[in-house]
């Protein structure tokens, strides 16, 4: 049996080799010759071991990029390198910071079953799946990037996954590269691999949820995304641009078809406003109502536009809706009495019949009898039974009179209510949300205002005021909150306010504010006063304390300046306001206010 050589012995025998064969004694030669007859062959383990990390490459980019970089430490024998570069693949003791897998799994968990405005079940799921695949058999990082995904997901939305974390190559030369989102080695230039992962995101975050629409293209889309994740070869990635154009064609043809079917749509709403008076018997209640949608379809969609007329609409529902209820119970009364009415005279009409049988009666025992003292009782019965119908007749009557002025009130009060509704619909002054005035009575009480001024020569100053950053409290607490959120910094604006400033809804979250016999200096201090009241008089959601920032432009009418031009001036000054960081209140005259 042979015995194995001590490291001693192999060493010595090492040295003799390398005399022997004239190699010179050099660190590198010395290994290998040591190897050989150590009878360990470095060349197969470093085989084993970057085949190991190839492999574990598949869903951990960083590996095999390692694999890559120690392949070549090995070829140029820089065990220097080597050495550094398997450090690397040691697990590390986490930093200070990074969040345990533990607790960010737990909040995960909780965050699932919160339900968020704009994020379905599914969305997040979606969400979690991409992270999974991307980095999910990354220990290192998973546990930040879910972080990352729970962050997003309170803030309303969802992270784009980092495009490439590898620097561009500078020159694109044909070598082999690993594609980042597969971990398949490719024989394909730097460029042309770069974009095809480019177009796997693209294909995969962008456009996949987009596709909602068009369910008909979620299949070509999957398929274009196994073709893109399988293309190993430049003739596969040039073959994906063919399929990538087939793809966007399809695509406008749908989104073409899309447009059709909303332009349809309109069309419809069109059809069904302008001829609504064919539909409803009574339309003139409806005719403001109308008049908005019309205006709204004629113009290009807008959210904003959206939202305002829904708001109005909803305004003239439930006041028409109370109007409708009480010319209803109108009408019910009028029922009532037009029953009794009939019924009255029918029995009135019963009773003058047996008044005429009872007479035909007497007249008959009044030719029968010659006696005079029987005669005289007939006509004291005939006496008494005409009083008592004479009674009878008169209460009828009496009755019948009342009855007759509560038909004629009632239908006053059909008629008074039923113009309250058409001048409603007409004339909506206010707005529903906010119980301030809407457009319409913003417009009608700055006329007034400026007549008054004019005549009193007196100063009007004009403020705007836009809620801060208010999409973010929509997309965060929900459209409802926002809602509220309006009508509570309505309720605190009027709060501050003088009872003769005027406070009008201008749109969306936009406030003007009318504020007679006050310049602009003053206008700057009422403003700056809403804000701090603001502070301290919280917006609560949720029994939360929900902070609410406006800025503010205020601008002081010139003389003969009609209401378009100040209200420019006010929005020139909001609009620095929200330049110079929000929560402001400029001056039009004065921009370092
Ligand atoms: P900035 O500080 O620049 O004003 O940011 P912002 O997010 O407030 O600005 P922007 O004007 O872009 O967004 C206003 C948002 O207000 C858009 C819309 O979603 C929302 N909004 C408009 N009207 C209503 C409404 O009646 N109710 C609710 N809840 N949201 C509204
Ligand atoms: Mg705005
Ligand atoms: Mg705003």
């Amino acid at each position: 049996m042979e015995k194995s050589l001590s490291p001693t012995d192999i060493a010595r025998q090492t040295l003799r080799n390398l005399a022997q064969s004239k190699i010179p004694p050099t660190p590198d030669n010395f290994r290998r010759v040591y190897d050989e007859i150590a009878g360990v062959r470095s060349q197969d383990v470093m085989q084993v071991l970057s085949k190991l990390l190839k492999e574990a490459g598949q869903g951990r980019p960083k590996f095999a990029k390692l694999a890559s970089q120690i392949e070549q430490d090995v070829a140029r024998s820089d065990w220097a390198a080597v050495e550094k570069h398997l450090r690397q693949l040691m697990p590390t003791v986490p930093e200070t910071g990074v969040p345990r897998l533990g607790d960010v799994v737990r909040e995960l968990v909780r965050e699932m079953e919160i339900s968020r405005p704009g994020l379905t079940i599914s969305k997040k799921k979606e969400g979690l799946e991409r992270v999974l695949v991307n980095f999910g058999s990354d220990a290192d990082v998973l546990a930040s990037k879910l972080q990352g995904l729970i962050a997003a997901w309170k803030a309303g939305g969802e992270p784009m996954p980092e495009l490439n974390e590898e620097p561009l190559p500078s020159s694109t030369p044909t070598q082999e590269v690993s594609a980042a989102s597969t971990g398949v080695t490719i024989k394909v230039s730097a460029t042309a691999a770069l974009w095809r992962d480019i177009l796997i995101r693209a294909l995969e975050y962008g456009l996949m949820s987009q596709l909602k629409l068009y369910p008909a293209l979620v299949k070509t889309a999957e398929s274009l995304l196994a073709q893109a994740k399988a293309a190993n070869t430049e003739e596969e990635v040039g073959q994906l641009g063919t399929a990538l154009k087939a793809f966007w064609f399809k695509l406008e043809m749908e989104s073409d078809a899309q447009y059709k079917v909303q332009q349809e749509l309109l069309q419809l709403l069109r059809l069904l406003v302008d001829n609504i008076s064919e539909l409803v018997v009574d339309d003139s209640w409806l005719s403001g109502q109308t008049a908005i949608i019309r205006d709204i379809i004629s113009r290009p969609l807008d959210i904003e536009v959206l939202y305002d007329a829904e708001s109005s609409l909803k305004e003239l529902i439930y006041k028409q809706g109370q109007l409708k209820h009480s010319i209803l119970e109108a009408r019910e009364t009028l029922k009532h009495l037009a029953a009794e009415f009939v019924e009255r005279l029918a029995e009135m009409s019963e009773h003058a019949g047996e008044f005429h049988q009872k007479m035909e009666n007497y007249q008959q025992q009044i030719t029968r009898t010659d006696d005079m003292t029987e005669l005289s009782k007939i006509l004291d019965n005939l006496m008494q039974d005409t009083k008592a119908m004479q009674l009878d007749a008169l209460r009828a009557y009496d009755e019948l009179k009342e009855a007759q002025a509560k038909v004629a009130q009632a239908e006053a009060r059909i008629e008074q209510l039923t113009q309250e509704i058409e001048q409603l619909s007409l004339n909506a002054q206010q707005d529903y949300l906010t119980g301030t005035l809407n457009r319409r009575g913003m417009d009608d009480a700055f006329a007034r205002e400026l007549g008054r001024a004019d005549r009193s020569g007196l100063p009007l100053s004009v403020a705007l005021l836009d809620i801060d950053h208010f999409k973010k409290l929509n997309d965060t607490l929900g459209h409802e909150a926002g809602d509220a959120a309006l009508a509570h910094l309505a309720k605190v604006v009027k709060a501050i306010l003088r009872p003769t400033d005027i406070v009008a809804r201008y749109g969306g979250e936009e406030f003007v504010i009318l504020l007679p016999e006050t310049d602009q200096a003053e206008g700057i201090k009422v403003m700056m006063r809403v804000q701090r009241e603001l502070t301290k008089n919280f917006f609560l959601h949720n029994n939360q304390r929900v902070l609410i920032t406006f800025s503010a432009g205020v601008a002081q009418r010139m003389p003969g300046e009609d209401q378009a031009a100040v209200l420019k001036r006010a929005d020139e000054a909001l609009y620095r306001a929200k330049h110079a960081g929000r929560n402001r209140v400029f001056g039009a005259d004065s921009p370092s206010v």
